[in-house]
């Protein structure tokens, strides 16, 4: 007992400050890489890994040599076909990461761009003018932007009403929302084919309804004929909501007042305890 305890004040005095920022620079790079990865295609493929990973274990520990065979000859060659397999993930993390910076997202801004969609959809809802935007959370809408005009234009309510008044080139479909930026403009989003939700409803509606089954996405839909803003979060339509409960909605399901690993961490070492609202 005395031995593992000293054993144990043996190795927390042999910590040097490197070893300290070390282990906070891999984490910090896991972190994100897991967030990068989870919810898109390299998770199914991450877990397919695991599978294969386990077999092989399997094979090592009951000694089969044919599969310790193909595995110890795959291994060699995996890396390459984990960066073709990965190509895509790894060109758009990276040109992420050149474009925008890893930690540049505040919560400040992440706020100021939900007051400025609320007011957006809003005043659209108050003139009866439809609009369809999406937000998209872990799941990459990439694959629905295509056939979209591409805009990367910072969120603003100016910009937003522009897109929807009726007769311009770009009121037609949804708006793609990443971050605090609109994506894209003029996207066709997938139907949903419930056949549980009221005939009534039409193709705005099943559209955000659609893409909310699909993915993890958000959709906030103004309806024209009703002027009114409905939410439609995994396959759910929330209809009719007044500006205060959709900005509430909004937080909850954007994860907006959590704060994230640096925010934690800013948080422990300069005690502060609560975020800027
Ligand atoms: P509203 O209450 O505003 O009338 P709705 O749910 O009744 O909405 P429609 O009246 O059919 O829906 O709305 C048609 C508009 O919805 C189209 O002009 C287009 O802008 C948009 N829309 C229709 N289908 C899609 C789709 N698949 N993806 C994106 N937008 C779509
Ligand atoms: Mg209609």
């Amino acid at each position: 007992m005395f031995d593992s305890i000293q054993w144990l004040i043996g190795i927390i005095k042999s910590i040097r400050i490197n070893d300290i920022i070390d282990i906070l620079i891999v984490a910090t790079i896991i972190y994100y890489l897991l967030k990068f990865i989870i919810g898109t295609r390299g998770w199914q493929i991450l877990i397919g890994l695991f599978i294969l990973l386990s077999i092989w274990l399997v094979a090592k520990i009951l000694h089969l040599p044919t599969i310790e065979w193909i595995f110890d000859n795959l291994w060699s060659i995996g890396i390459f076909i984990l960066i073709v397999v990965f190509q895509p993930e790894i060109r758009r993390g990276l040109a992420k990461l050149g474009e925008r910076g890893l930690f540049r997202y505040s919560l400040i801004s992440k706020k100021k761009a939900i007051d400025e969609i609320i007011r957006a959809a809003t005043f659209l809802a108050e003139r009866k003018i439809g609009a369809l935007i999406v937000f998209e959370r872990n799941i990459d809408l990439e694959n629905y932007t295509e056939g979209c005009v591409k805009l990367n234009a910072e969120i603003s309510l100016e910009l937003l009403i522009s897109i929807f008044i009726p007769q311009t080139p770009l009121h037609d479909g949804a708006v793609i929302i990443r971050d605090q930026e609109v994506v894209s403009a003029r996207c066709f989003l997938p139907l949903t084919i419930n056949p549980n939700i009221p005939k009534n409803i039409g193709t705005r509606h099943r559209a955000g309804i659609g893409i909310s089954e699909e993915t993890d996405a958000v959709a906030l839909i103004v309806s024209e004929e009703r002027g009114e803003i409905s939410l439609a979060v995994d396959g759910k339509l929330f209809r009719d909501l007044d500006p205060l409960t959709l900005r509430k909605k909004l937080i909850e399901v954007l994860e907006i007042e959590k704060p994230d690993f640096i925010g934690k961490l800013k948080n422990k070492l300069f005690g502060k305890k609560k975020w800027k609202k």
